[in-house]
């Protein structure tokens, strides 16, 4: 399937969030048991749902059973992982090598699919290894090619650093060197959302990059919960930051840099449906500040285009990470996942509201301007004096 994002961006554009939704399949479990499917995809871009939620009304036939959602893709459970990226993320990779920010975030009840789209298993690797895959294929392509341009070529050279960090009851911690104190988030006027002495590796290939997000995921915060046994009550971010150095034929260097997050939220069930008191309660509250506060940003942002509305992203931690990734200088792509069955009925409709919110935002996308440099620095440091430059529109 093609992406719904252009291969090229263009100089200057308003572009929507891409937001796709995606219905796993039965586990062997539900398959055994008389569940009822309440998901029905109608096409490429929509699916049914059939409303469980007041029996009464369903027998009194006073009020339609069936409503259709409409999304820029509808994945069934047929959808193989490939499928899931070609529709969703691949489109990203060309806009991370142009200076452009991009996120991608799977949204949706425990157990509904998070993990399994953005990560996979071995045999079927998700959305986070195909799209990191496909961005060093890309990095390699371009390095080839400029190599048979002869020696008075333009030559580019790419540098690719990642840090991937949790945020567990409002407090960020960095994954990578599993220290266990929190992390300061700080606004950079240059740089956008920093968080203060994260740990920052340099990968050279895709199996780099998953290798540190093996270690990483051994840090994660995991607890059980009434509502899955192990299931992580903590939002994963993984930053992968592309650095693009361009020296022309006159020997001038500038030099371009595009983010890549990937998320793996929390999941969005309320803290009272897993029927936990305590710190699971606090934990609940948690997670549902971020998601409530992540809604409430894609929905001032979707009104924005048409009445200026003013976005705040200050309510929680996940926001102030993602200010420069969910406005003005980025593209983003949603993968809601939803079961299919009826007894997850309640928090399958809850998504599919949360996702259709999401579809109608407008951002403005704004490119890295290229940089001059004086002379080859280390790539570090010539990130931090990067600056934002916003295109005409
Ligand atoms: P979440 O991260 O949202 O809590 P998981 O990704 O762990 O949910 O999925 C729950 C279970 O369903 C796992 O056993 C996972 O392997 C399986 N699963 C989810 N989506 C699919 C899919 N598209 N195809 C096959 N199995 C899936
Ligand atoms: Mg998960």
């Amino acid at each position: 399937m093609a992406s719904a994002f252009p291969a090229v961006p263009p100089k200057s554009t308003v572009s929507s969030i891409l937001v796709a939704l995606r219905i796993r399949p039965l586990t062997t479990k539900e398959s055994k048991e008389s569940t009822i499917a309440v998901i029905k995809p109608i096409s490429k871009t929509s699916l049914s749902v059939t409303d469980f939620s007041d029996a009464q009304d369903v027998l009194r036939q006073d009020r339609p059973r069936e409503k259709t959602y409409d999304f820029d893709c509808v994945f069934s459970e047929t959808a193989s992982q490939v499928n899931v990226f070609e529709g969703t993320t691949k489109g990203l990779v060309d806009f991370v090598l142009q200076g452009f920010n991009t996120t991608v975030f799977a949204y949706g009840a425990t157990g509904a699919g998070k993990t399994y789209t953005m990560l996979g298993t071995q045999e079927n690797p998700g959305v986070m290894p195909l799209t990191l895959e496909h961005l060093f294929s890309q990095i390699g392509k371009s390095t080839r090619a400029q190599t048979t341009n002869g020696p008075n070529a333009v030559t580019q050279s790419f540098k690719v650093t990642l840090s991937y960090l949790e945020i567990y009851n409002e407090n960020i911690r960095d994954l990578l060197s599993g220290r266990p104190d929190y992390l300061e988030l700080w606004e950079d006027r240059l740089r956008g959302s920093v968080v203060a002495g994260i740990e920052r590796v340099e990968a050279k290939t895709a199996a780099d990059v998953l290798e540190w997000l093996e270690k990483g995921n051994l840090n994660r915060t995991q607890e059980a919960t009434g509502a899955n046994e192990a299931s992580s009550r903590s939002h994963a971010v993984l930053q992968i930051f592309v650095a693009k150095r361009t020296c022309n034929k006159k020997g001038q260097y500038t030099e371009q840099s595009g983010k890549l997050s990937m998320i793996d939220l929390a999941g969005s069930e309320r803290a009272a449906d897993t029927k936990n008191r305590g710190m699971r309660m606090i934990e609940g509250a948690s997670i549902n500040r971020s998601l409530l506060a992540l809604g409430n940003c894609i929905n001032a942002l979707t009104e924005e285009g048409s009445n200026g509305k003013y976005v705040n992203y200050r309510d929680s931690k996940l926001t102030r990470l993602l200010k420069d990734s969910l406005g003005g200088n980025c593209k983003t792509v949603m993968i809601a996942n939803i079961s299919p069955t009826s007894s997850n009925f309640e928090e399958t409709l809850n998504t599919l509201k949360y996702a259709s919110r999401a579809r109608a935002i407008k951002n403005k996308v704004i490119q890295q301007a290229p940089i001059p440099i004086p002379k080859p620095l280390s790539l570090t440091s010539v990130a931090s004096k990067s600056k934002l430059i916003a295109q005409k529109s």
